[in-house]
């Protein structure tokens, strides 16, 4: 079987194409555009641009999937409906209907954050034919990324229940305006790992929440962080070798807090199965710092071209919800 996965939510243009049997999966083509040099200047996603990008983007992607592939095989599309920014979901909207009636194929609607969780199953990102991991539940699930940190507990793929949330900003969304603050760029998350490597001392940081269940907080992080680049330029000096240890210092207190949480979580749940997924799961210290924490527990991490938004995440989701698959008038898109 053969899905189309559409990716659309915040400033990622991504197509996917993936053929599914039985528990098998083969990557055809993984199409993305990112918008990182369009938003950079304004040091976040303005939605705005965000949805102009996707429509000028979607049919060049689609272009170069359908010169190699004959898309009429293509079994179903599956569409991120959210949560996501308004006008980018609308932008993809526009282009799934179109392109579902021209196709006449239905669309899976599929939840963002479901694909984030999903994109653990491929271990490869090479166009060969490979097996699904396999899970053992109960699982302790991480969303953590530009939009979201939310913590769930599988006891299947098909039943979970929430157990803690980001209550202010994302852990993704910390590292990103922190970096903001320390005239990095945009995203901040790689750049911030890339400085890390070089720190040679640590600042010490609040962790806002710690010893409050499995909610979090980094909003008030942010802030120590803001104010203390604040004092050492008023008072010292913002060296590259001080900017490396401020880096250092961020990623460590955001992974330490996230980690407690979750071992607390993998105790109080008795879990097998750690998986941790989105955007910031792609950073090494982080995956490293998990292994030393849990070695006891069997963690996943998807592979780190599927860690941030795409469309074979998409696809993957979709083919985990065959059974929701509807006609494409009945596509609505869920901004939260
Ligand atoms: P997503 O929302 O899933 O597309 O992920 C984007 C978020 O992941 C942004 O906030 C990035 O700063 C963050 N991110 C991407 N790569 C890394 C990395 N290597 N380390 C930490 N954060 C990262
Ligand atoms: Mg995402």
């Amino acid at each position: 079987m053969y899905i189309l996965g559409i990716e659309t939510t915040c400033d990622e243009t991504g197509l996917g194409l993936i053929e599914v049997k039985e528990n098998r999966v083969k990557i055809i083509d993984n199409q993305l555009s990112s918008q990182v040099k369009i938003h950079q200047p304004y040091g976040g996603v303005v939605p705005i641009l965000a949805a102009r990008e996707h429509e000028k983007n979607l049919p060049f992607l689609f272009k170069r999937i359908k010169n190699s592939f004959e898309l009429e095989k293509v079994d179903y599309l599956a569409f991120s409906v959210g949560p996501g920014l308004l006008p980018s979901l609308l932008a993809g909207k526009k282009f799934i209907q179109e392109l579902a009636k021209n196709l006449n194929k239905k669309v899976i609607p599929v939840n963002h954050l479901s694909a984030h969780w999903y994109s653990v199953l491929i271990r490869k990102k090479t166009q060969q034919w490979q097996k699904f991991i396999t899970i053992n539940f109960p699982a302790l699930v991480l969303v953590v990324s530009g939009g979201h940190t939310t913590l769930y507990v599988f006891k299947s793929w098909n039943e979970r229940r929430k157990i803690g949330e980001t209550v202010d900003d994302a852990a993704g969304e910390c590292l990103d305006k922190c970096a903001r603050a320390l005239g990095l760029g945009y995203p901040g998350g790689p750049e911030i790992e890339r400085r890390a490597k070089m720190a040679k001392k640590f600042f010490s940081l609040p962790k806002p929440l710690l010893q409050k269940g499995y909610q979090f907080s980094f909003a008030g992080l942010k802030t120590a962080f803001i104010d203390l680049v604040s004092q050492i330029k008023k008072y010292g000096k913002l060296d590259e070798g001080t900017v490396n240890d401020l880096c250092a210092s961020l990623q460590k207190t955001i992974f330490e807090i996230i980690i407690y949480k979750m071992k607390k979580a993998s105790r109080d749940f008795k879990v097998k199965t750690l998986i941790v997924s989105g955007g910031v799961s792609a950073n090494q210290t982080f995956k490293r710092m998990f292994k030393k924490a849990m070695p006891e527990i069997p963690i996943y991490f998807p592979q780190k071209s599927l860690a941030t938004d795409n469309g074979i995440n998409i696809a993957l989701a979709g083919y985990f919800n065959l059974s929701s698959a509807v006609e494409v008038d009945k596509i609505e898109v869920f901004p939260r």
